[in-house]
Parts: C-alpha cells; structure tokens; sequence
C-alpha cells in the first residue's frame, strides 16, 4: 500500500517536472534512432560490451549458465499453487555458497509472450540489431548485454515483459496512439485523477506487454520506442535450500508458484513461471548473493528453533542438513501448512531423514496466528503441545474471516534430543517472544 501511494505522487511529480522543462524548451523529447537493424539473416562478426566485466567471474554484471540436474513438482495433486525443488550444477564455475545465502535468478520471458510482442511490431524476431554505443539506452541493459544482439534474445532474457505498466509508462504511451480516440483513453488511463486504481488495474494488469498494445491497435512502434518504454529484466531472489558442506557442487532452490494452470494461461508472475518450466539438462542464468541468515557457531552448540509456511522452509531445509552434518542435533522447527496431505514440502525427507534423530517437528495450522487465539493462554497452548496429537475444537480467533469453529490440529514428532521439559521451557520463551511480535 505504501508502495503504491509512494508510486503515485512520484509520476504525479515527474509529469509536472517534465512537462515544466519542455514548456521551458529544457528537454528534447524527440532523438535520432540508435539502432541499427541487420539485414535479416546476417549475422555480426564481432560482439562488443557497452560496460566492462570479467566473463570468468559470474556476479550481478554477468550471470552463470548452470546446468539444472533436477526439477521435480513439490506439492501433492489438488493443492492449488504450483512449486518446484530444482537442483543446479556449480561444477566447473567461480561460483561458491555458504549455507543460508541466496541464489538470484535471471529470469527469461516465455516464448509466447516475445513472439507475440514481435509479431505486434511488425519485427523479425531473429534479426539482430546494434544498439549505438552512447545511448542512454544501454544503461538500462547489465554489462554482459551483447551487442549486437538479436531481438529475440533482447525481449526474451533483457526486458520484463510482463510487469504492469506504471502510469508514467501509458502517459508516454499515448502520444504513439494514432487514434484520437485511443489516444484520449491512455491519456485517461495514466491520469490517477481521472481512473482508479481498480480501473487501472482491470486495463492493464496481468498482461503482457504485446497484449496491452493489442488493446490499442493504432500505437505504433518502433523497436527503440519499444525498448524504451519495456522495463528491464532484474534477478529475483532464491533461499538456497541446500547446506554448502554437503553439496559443494550443487545448489538447490525452493519455489513456489502462487497460480496454476497452463504458463501462458494464469497468473502472471515472470521468474515463479520460468522456474517451473524448468527441466534437467536445461541451463539457468544465476549468481550468488551473501546474506545474514547464518546458523550460530557449530561450536556453542546452541539449539535452534525455525518458523516456516511453504517455501520459507527453503533456508531452514539448508540450516537442518548442515546442522547434522555439525552433529547439531537440538533443531526444532515449526511447520505451517493449510493441507498436510497437500502442501508439507518435503515431507518423506523430514520426516524420516531428520525427525528419528535431529528434530523436534511440530505442525500447526493455517497462519501463525492461530496458535495464538484469543481466549488461550501461552501456557495452556504449551501444555496442548507436549500432547503428541491435539485436535480439539477451538472458537474462530476474532481477527480470523468467516465465524463459528475451526479446527486447531496440532502434531508434534518426539525427538531423542529433547526431553519434555526442555521442550515446554524452551516452547514458552519462544512463544512468548512471538506472541510479543504478533501482538
Ligand atoms: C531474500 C529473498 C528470498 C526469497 N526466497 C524465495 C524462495 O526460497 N522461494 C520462493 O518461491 N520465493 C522466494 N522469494 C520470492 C522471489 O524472489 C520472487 O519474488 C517470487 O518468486 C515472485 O517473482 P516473480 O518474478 O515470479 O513474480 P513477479 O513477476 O515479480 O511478480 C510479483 C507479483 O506481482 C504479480 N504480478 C506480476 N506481473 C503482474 C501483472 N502483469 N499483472 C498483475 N500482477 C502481476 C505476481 O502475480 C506476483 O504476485 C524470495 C525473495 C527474497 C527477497
């Protein structure tokens, strides 16, 4: 909500800025192309870089093309996200993680939605083109964007081609409408005064780019427009869900889809949808990035209690494999699910890999929330854990949708490595604290 009120005053801000400066002759709106097409079929004899960096270091300026060993589908039949456990091949690469770092992933655009954009503007995709080497335009592109390129390429790894469009983008836009009439609504459309939020939504989210330029027939194009007015691609962040010390060679990353159905036919959501199309022996632009989310020293022996819901399990998968490997065997996590049978990731492995020996499991139900429903103390919940199976008939906290009872089932797994009293001492700091957090 902050983010769109923040978006809104800033193209409300820049549209006076900018109208400001051309009224005052400051700003030339119009510029020479810097791009040259390639005669269809030929192809550049040399590439060149517009910003330097090192081909054999793989970081943000240029990723890694890693081989993926394994995809499989991470949800039961009937649960309706889509999620996949991929692993990914760091063999022969500069690219080394710690456990609990986060692997960030160049997302490519589906091939539907850059052949229709294409297609739209009346370009062959295959063709390459040049991009002049002072164009601002480059700036928007990470230093290991070729050039000379094909267009293809360009729309399908460099630009994001299914972001909603901001209002400052439509505003832009409706100059290249032919049509008055077009014209007049994307001028409507980009005014906050005029559309709604809500409105503005319907016309332009979840499409892609080629689609919302359907809408409006008569804008016309030109390649560079286009680039213009197309938002780059950027990585998007991974919790590497594997422990570095037990595949040194290899990452693997937890994800989720919020949607299903067809790719081309759900909801949008650009690097969720890439990732689920892929398949062993595909390669995955990545790098990684450092994070904060570290274990404590193996040496204090401390022991360690992880929250999770659906993929946020992802770090904490990392954090279990090292912590048998440090012969860590004090782990106890929380595991959140809507339906066991459906969505408890990774369920086999849990449960026979770490559970006999390294972990305390207890489950609960629906949101964090419900463990903390009004009417029941901390320590009446703590006692209602350290039964093995509770499934008892609760009120419908007040802050809880619809009325009447639900059904609190919680499960806990015994664990070699905790007694029950350390289990309930431990379990009434921990929800204490988080009763804090959440109240
Ligand atoms: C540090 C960190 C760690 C993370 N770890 C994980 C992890 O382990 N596993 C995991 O699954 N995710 C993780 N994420 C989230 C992940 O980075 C992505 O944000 C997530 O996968 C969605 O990215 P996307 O490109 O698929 O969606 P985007 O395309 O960026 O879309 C984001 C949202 O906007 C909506 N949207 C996009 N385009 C449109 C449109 N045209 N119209 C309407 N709505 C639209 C989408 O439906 C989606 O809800 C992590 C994020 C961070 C920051």
């Amino acid at each position: 909500m902050t983010t769109e009120i923040g978006e809104r005053d800033w193209e409300e801000w820049s549209e006076t800025f900018w109208q400001a400066l051309q009224t005052q002759g400051e700003v030339e709106t119009k510029s020479e192309s810097s791009i040259k097409l390639y005669a269809p079929n030929k192809q550049p004899t040399t590439i060149t870089y517009y910003r330097k960096f090192d081909p054999k270091v793989h970081d943000h300026t240029n990723p890694f093309h890693a081989p993926v060993t394994e995809a499989k589908s991470l949800y039961q039949g009937g649960f309706p996200r889509s999620g996949k456990h991929i692993e990914m091949s760091l063999k022969g690469s500069d690219v080394t993680y710690e456990t609990g770092d986060y692997l960030a992933v160049w997302p490519k655009n589906l091939d539907t939605h850059v052949e229709a954009l294409g297609t739209r503007l009346g370009l062959d995709i295959n063709q390459y083109f040049s991009i002049a080497k002072d164009s601002i335009l480059l700036e928007n592109f990470p230093p290991c964007f070729p050039n000379p390129i094909t267009i293809r390429e360009t729309f399908s790894q460099y630009c994001d081609l299914t972001l909603p469009p901001k209002r400052f983008t439509i505003q832009c836009l409706a100059p290249f409408a032919t049509q008055k009439e077009e014209r007049e609504k994307l001028e409507r459309l980009a005014d906050a005064k005029q559309t709604t939020q809500a409105d503005y939504e319907a016309q332009f989210y979840n499409k892609d780019f080629a689609t919302i330029l359907n809408d409006f027939p008569s804008v016309k194009l030109t390649l560079q427009e286009a680039l213009e007015l197309i938002p780059s691609a950027r990585f998007r962040y991974y919790s590497i869900s594997s422990a570095s010390q037990q595949f040194p060679d290899s990452v693997h990353v937890t994800m989720c889809r919020k949607s299903v159905g067809p790719p081309d036919n759900c909801k949008i959501s650009l690097c969720a949808t890439y990732l689920d199309q892929l398949k062993a022996g595909d390669l995955c632009p990545i790098h990684v990035t450092k994070s904060e989310f570290k274990l404590p020293p193996k040496e204090l022996k401390l022991p360690i209690i992880m929250v999770a819901v659906g993929t946020g399990y992802a770090p904490m998968r990392g954090f279990l494999q090292q912590r048998v490997l440090e012969e860590n065997h004090e782990n106890m996590l929380f595991c959140g699910y809507y339906h066991k049978n459906q969505d408890f990731i990774y369920r086999e492995e849990v449960e026979q890999l770490y559970v006999p020996t390294s972990l305390l499991l207890c489950f609960f139900q629906q949101s964090l929330k419900c463990i903390f429903p009004f009417g029941y103390g901390i320590d009446a919940w703590a006692t209602g854990f350290q039964s093995s199976q509770d499934t008892s008939e609760s009120p419908r906290p007040p802050d809880q949708p619809g009325s009447g009872k639900y059904k609190r089932e919680v499960s806990i797994s015994p664990s070699p490595h905790w007694s029950p009293n350390q289990f309930q001492g431990s379990f009434r700091v921990f929800t204490s604290y988080l009763y804090c957090l959440l109240s």
